[in-house]
């Protein structure tokens, strides 16, 4: 490739960075280039934000960075960290969800297998939380924003990886990982908001349950339709916030059943 020219090489300010993937933090053995050579031109005629920079990068995010079009350094390094998590999707859920203690308890080949995807997930976390490095190019220093690092708060606690909060929120709050991490997602990433949505359907089965029983008692000790006793129950409890299910029973046959019964006797 003859694009050199045009591009200043990255060069780690410390030593420690050398032959670093400034994407992932994993060996250097090719470089990527912001922008793609093949864009340069586009670059050079726009000038739309671009570094014009030869990046040490290992072949994994290399690959990754074929289809790449963008021209900025912070750009073609989520588009990296994108592809690599899809790619390792399944590990990175192992890792979430196990823990090394749980596999005492596995069969010898699942065990195997969820220790891969354990490493694996492990690994992956660490490549896609990398920083890059200070670097230089074209004589002038350029440092490395460090992100601040991010937190999961539970409760009051606050951990600093999702798999540490997830794995205590699950035990703590005696919750699955599996849904915990649905109602997760699905409420904002907040894992207070995911444990009190998980309770809250607890609490709704729980309920549901009672009222279909003792309704069902109720019908069956007075002689009266199941659905029509649920019904008045719902009514009745939809219509006083307060009111138990026994209360609403017991109206109901204050109010329907022992009158009735007073015409018939
Ligand atoms: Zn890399």
């Amino acid at each position: 490739m003859t694009a050199a020219p045009h591009y200043h090489l990255l060069v780690p300010t410390y030593r420690n960075d050398f032959n670093t993937c400034f994407y992932c933090g994993c060996i250097a053995s090719t470089h990527d280039y912001a922008p793609p050579p093949q864009y340069l031109e586009f670059y050079l005629a726009t000038r739309e934000p671009s570094e014009f920079l030869q990046v040490p990068c290992c072949t994994e995010c290399n690959d990754h960075l074929k289809a790449c079009k963008a021209g900025t350094l912070d750009e073609r390094r989520r588009y990296a960290a994108d592809k690599l998590a899809k790619k390792y999707a399944k590990a990175l859920t192992i890792y979430e969800m196990w823990t090394e203690a749980e596999l005492a308890a596995l069969d010898f080949s699942l065990r195997h297998s969820i220790e891969a995807g354990l490493k694996l997930g492990a690994e992956t976390t660490e490549r896609l939380s990398y920083p890059g490095f200070d670097f230089e190019a074209a004589g002038i220093e350029h440092n490395v924003q460090h992100t601040a690092p991010r937190y999961f708060d539970v409760f009051g606690e606050r951990f600093s990886t999702f798999r540490e909060a997830l794995e205590f929120a699950s035990r703590a709050y005696r919750v699955p990982k599996n849904s915990l991490k649905e109602r997760f997602a699905e409420n904002d990433n907040n894992f207070e908001l995911a444990i009190q949505a998980i309770h809250k359907d607890v609490a709704e089965k729980e309920f549901n349950q009672q009222l279909k029983k003792q309704c069902t008692d109720f019908a069956r000790q007075h002689k009266q339709a199941v659905i029509f006793v649920h019904k008045q129950v719902e009514r009745y409890l939809s219509e006083n916030d307060d009111m138990t299910i026994s209360e609403a029973l017991q109206y109901l046959y204050d109010t329907r059943v022992k009158p009735a019964n007073a015409i018939r006797d």
